[in-house]
């Protein structure tokens, strides 16, 4: 009832936004009218005007209705006109639909047009994309594949360029070059994860502006929108390189959970046993009160299977009878109750360790740990970390030993945490993640099956070691952890743009979190024609069995008649038992999986001819027309099979929405049995007693809307879930995102800026001052400050050669004052011995090296902490401010170890050896002394070896640095001058060995 009311006020809301977009559809329409009037070069000239209206100040808005009836008279003119895409020949024949303006209108306004399949959104795109690309900004349009991108800019870049405005498109494959290329087009298409990892590249690892691809980050539209900020938004992108540290834990631990698993086993199969023999005999009973007893008995039995093994074969199967179901929900609810607490508790420690399905976890109980280690049980309890730390304040030690101790309570602690958290994952591993549904393994390696679509993921990896966890169990070769060099997440990606867009067939199920994180409203665009698709009620089965033999025996009758039909699983699994079964039926047909995009989209654009049965996970072909065969619409048009229902009621739409497009017949239906993940996870209770309530038996079917509506209630419970579990891991990244702000920001004022020189003096100043004030202590008097170890620090550090007498007598600020000038003397010195432009590409590197180094130092640093942070929640802090805590403490240190590294290094570089070693030679006061040699100083070694600097020091220090300083150095002519300043010839002098 609330929900009713609920979308009656959002219907009437969007109605009225839509009331209000329509006097500009009718307005682009009469300017159309006109510009039919116009020559093809008249036409064609309107987008140099618009784009000087532009330049001149005139706002987007005020040029839509125009530029918007551009494009569509461009289409007009273009209907017949030929070519091929990807590869097939082709020929136009569109002219926007006035809802295709509509949405269109929407689309620039920065929102979510949700438009149903086929209501052709690639070509609504066009118009905003022609209309924002005038501002001579580079405009993105996002699709979910490479395909996609191919086709739809091969499909629509025909009206862009008759316009005059140029298009790209990003393809995996690309070099950097090439892809310069794609993003210096007006218009650029691409998948998400290109554009992604574009930003990544050009932001946090180009080392000069020329190596950069993008062009900012103005607007973007996102196809299939849902699909690419709601499913991929779960993992994040990142750009991986192997790590330096191993994990060998996960190796030395399994045979041992391997052990212990199976106890568990061989314990639960006695417990379900015992509990079967109770529920067998309780009709000998001759007393209700001891068949209840029974009764309770064997549901807290069934009960504590559930806990210590949720898959257990006899406890599954025990489970299909809902009556069975609704006795452990009885047992589930009184043991959950405060009264109970104790009972439960003894439960579980009955068992080795507890698993619980819909939280993934596990958790050792004492039984557990005792197998594990019989000596020393405590070895796997996390200890108390702050009654210790209390503890030891109470003792009143001295403060460096209470240091010591209180370190060596962290590390047991820290320790000890990893090895639990191991173990947990090895158990999570063994009981809930399933060879050929979770993950499948192939070439000696664990490859995630996304739940989602059913396709392969190789190359990502489950994080927090779990993956390392699988890989031990299945004993393939446990993969070194690979580390993070640049990461971001979907979300914060997109939020880059300044204005966003996106259009899909279903949003408005997420409206509200496309709100939220996204700050993207949704608008429903209605379709161009009424929709007659006719949706049956979910048929609902005991067992997966029955499920499927009805399926079967639906497109038996329908192929017979000659009718189409898609299948839509939600995995290959299932689609691969649905094909089997079909075969022996002799129907011929054809399975997806999301695998090969192009293959499939030709596959899934013929399964409207008749009698075609295309069974399809729910993202092959996604994006795809299904257009109908001749005489299909006779035959009642595509049929579309849903043969589960999946966790988001947004899936099942999408599904829906394949058949039945502009106007065509068509009528889908959704098969569901108990035995489903969603129905066994969250809707048991609720759905066994509306088929008590209807009267289910054996082998039959039922079929109410009180069951779809259920069914609907557990969908949207897991939505709600999930939600939360992506906003929780953007709280986490929100707080990267503002450390990648600064690092990004800081240095691509580096690479684009024109004087690096200022951004490291800066820097120096910075680091000076706060060495004066660490070591003249403010409120100390001068006497005290320890200007021994400043000296030494400026001395190493600069080579100005400071004395003790220099600074006597002289306040903080004046001492500070010195070392400034002194330090831009010196540099001044070392600048007259380079070339300007070399000089520049040294001091971009030297800040991008140190920056660049420790900034990978701190997201590994960033990626242990957030890995180690969850089990804070064990000491009752919440992991969340913790982290937020530390990540920000850790940041400090990183920039403040980032600037000293610049300063430290400012004089230990130069574009080669001789322009170092003449600034040497006429600096007679510096460098010379037993603090700095030249080898070790040109190498920036931190800590210079020792003694003169031996001719093999030196070649170590050029190998050293070699590389990375030769990289960015502007390319010298053989014959030219030595940018040395030698005056010799570069390939006599320096270039001798390039
Ligand atoms: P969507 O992405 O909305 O599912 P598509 O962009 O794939 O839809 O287009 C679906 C089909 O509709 C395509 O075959 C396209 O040729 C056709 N189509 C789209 N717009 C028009 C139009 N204005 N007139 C005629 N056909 C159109
Ligand atoms: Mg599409």
């Amino acid at each position: 009832m609330f929900n009713w009311i609920l979308k009656k006020i959002l219907g009437s809301k969007n109605q009225r936004e839509l009331k209000k977009l329509w006097p500009h559809v009718r307005h682009i329409n009469e300017i159309e009218a006109e510009y039919q009037k116009l020559g093809d070069e008249q036409l064609q000239a309107k987008t140099a005007e618009f784009k000087k209206r532009i330049a001149d100040g005139e706002p987007l808005d005020g040029i839509l209705p125009e530029a918007f009836a551009t494009v569509k008279n461009a289409c007009r003119r273009m209907v017949g006109k030929e070519w091929s895409v990807r590869g097939h020949p082709y020929k136009w024949d569109m002219i926007p639909f006035d809802v295709q303006l509509l949405g269109g209108i929407v689309l620039h306004k920065g929102r979510i047009a949700e438009m149903a399949t086929g209501e052709g959104k690639t070509l609504v795109a066009t118009l905003p994309l022609y209309l924002n690309a005038l501002s001579g900004k580079n405009v993105h349009l996002v699709t979910v594949n490479d395909y996609l991108a191919a086709r739809d800019s091969e499909w629509m870049g025909e009206i862009y360029k008759f316009l005059g405005l140029t298009v790209g498109c990003i393809q995996h494959d690309q070099i950097p070059p090439v892809r310069r290329q794609q993003y210096a087009c007006d218009i650029t298409y691409g998948t998400n994860a290109e554009f992604g990892f574009d930003y990544l590249r050009d932001n946090g690892m180009a080392t000069s502006a020329e190596t950069q691809v993008q062009r900012g980050h103005f607007y973007a539209i996102v196809d299939e929108v849902d699909s690419i900020l709601i499913d991929e938004a779960r993992t994040p992108l990142i750009i991986s390189g192997p790590s330096t540290v191993t994990t060998q834990a996960f190796d030395r631990y399994k045979p041992q959970v391997a052990e212990l698993v199976r106890a568990q086993t061989m314990l639960c199969n006695r417990v379900v046993t015992q509990a079967k023999q109770l529920l067998d005999g309780r009709n000998g009973e001759t007393e209700t009160g001891k068949q209840l007893d029974r009764e309770d008995e064997a549901g807290r039995l069934l009960y504590q299977t559930k806990l210590g093994m949720p898959k257990n074969k006899q406890l599954l199967k025990l489970m299909e009878e809902p009556e069975v179901r609704k006795l452990i929900d009885s047992a589930e609810l009184g043991l959950l109750a405060d009264s109970s607490k104790k009972e439960l508790l003894e439960l579980k420690e009955q068992l080795f360790f507890t698993i619980d399905e819909k939280q993934h976890d596990a958790d050792l109980t004492e039984k557990g740990r005792k197998f594990l280690n019989p000596n020393d049980p405590d070895a796997f309890v996390i200890p108390d970390l702050v009654t210790a730390l209390q503890d030891l304040d109470a003792l009143g030690l001295a403060e460096g030993e209470k240091e010591q101790r209180r370190e060596q309570i962290q590390q047991a602690f820290d320790e000890r945490s990893e090895r639990i958290h191991n173990i947990a994952q090895l158990l999570r591993a063994f009981c809930l993640y399933e060879k050929d549904v979770e993950y499948v393994v192939q070439d000696n390696k664990v490859i995630i099956v996304d739940e989602f679509t059913g396709r392969l993921m190789p190359g990502r990896r489950w994080s927090d070691g779990l993956h390392q966890a699988v890989e031990a169990k299945e004993g393939v070769a446990v993969e070194r952890e690979t580390q993070t060099l640049a990461t971001i997440t979907i979300q914060n990606y997109f939020r880059l743009y300044e204005k966003l867009a996106g259009m899909t067939g279903t949003a408005e199920t997420e409206a509200a979190e496309f709100e939220n994180i996204y700050k993207l409203q949704v608008l429903v665009v209605p379709t161009n024609k009424p929709c007659v698709r006719a949706d049956a009620n979910d048929v609902v089965y005991k067992t997966r069995r029955e499920k499927y033999n009805a399926i079967i025996k639906e497109i038996e009758e329908r192929h017979r008649k000659g009718q189409p039909l898609l299948v839509g699983t939600v995995s290959v699994d299932a689609s691969e038992v649905l094909s089997r079964m079909l075969k022996r039926t002799s129907i011929p047909h054809n399975v997806l999986n999301a695998k090969y995009h192009q293959q499939e989209a030709e596959i899934v654009a013929r399964a409207g001819q008749r009698s075609a049965v295309t069974i399809a996970t729910n993202m092959a072909g996604r994006g795809t027309d299904i257009k109908l065969g001749p005489g299909v619409p006779d035959v009642g048009g595509l049929h579309v099979i849903g043969s589960e229902r999946h966790e988001a009621r947004r899936i099942d739409r999408q599904l829906r929405g394949r058949c039945a497009r502009q106007g065509d017949p068509g009528s889908s239906r959704f098969y569901v049995s108990l035995e489903d993940d969603l129905m066994r996870l969250f809707a048991s209770g609720r759905i066994g007693s509306i088929m008590e309530k209807l009267g289910m038996k054996e082998g039959e079917q039922l079929e109410h809307k009180w069951l779809n509506r259920s069914i609907e209630t557990a969908q949207r419970r897991v939505e709600e879930h999930n939600f939360s579990i992506r906003k929780r891991t953007l709280e986490f990244d929100d707080v990267m995102n503002k450390q990648r702000e600064v690092v990004y920001g800081f240095r691509n004022d580096i690479i684009n800026g024109d004087n690096p020189r200022e951004a490291i003096f800066d820097i120096i100043e910075e680091v000076v001052e706060a060495r004066v004030a660490e070591f003249c202590t403010e409120g100390k008097l001068p006497e005290e400050w320890d200007l021994n170890a400043l000296l030494k620090w400026v001395n190493f550090a600069f080579p100005i050669r400071l004395s003790r007498e220099d600074l006597e007598h002289k306040s903080a600020n004046e001492i500070r004052q010195l070392i400034l000038d002194k330090v831009r003397r010196a540099y001044e010195a070392k600048a007259a011995h380079e070339q300007l432009d070399a000089l520049k590409a040294i001091e971009r590197l030297i800040v991008l090296n140190a920056l660049d180094r420790l900034w990978q130092e701190h997201l590994y640093n960033m990626d242990q902490l957030r890995n180690g942070i969850s089990l804070r929640a064990y000491a009752q802090r919440d992991p969340l401010i913790e982290y937020k805590a530390e990540a920000f403490t850790m940041f400090e240190e990183m920039m403040s170890n980032v600037k000293g590294e610049i300063a430290a290094n400012v004089f230990r570089s130069a574009s080669s050896l001789a322009a170092f070693e003449n600034f040497l030679r006429n600096l007679p006061t510096a460098f010379s002394g037993p603090d700095l040699d030249a080898g070790a100083a040109f190498s920036g070694t931190k800590t210079p070896p020792q003694g003169s600097g031996g001719s093999d020091v030196v070649d170590e220090a050029i190998k050293d640095v070699g590389t990375p300083v030769r990289r960015d150095t502007p390319k010298v002519g053989r014959n030219e001058p030595c940018p040395c300043g030698s005056g010799k010839k570069y390939k006599n002098c320096c270039g001798k060995n390039a």
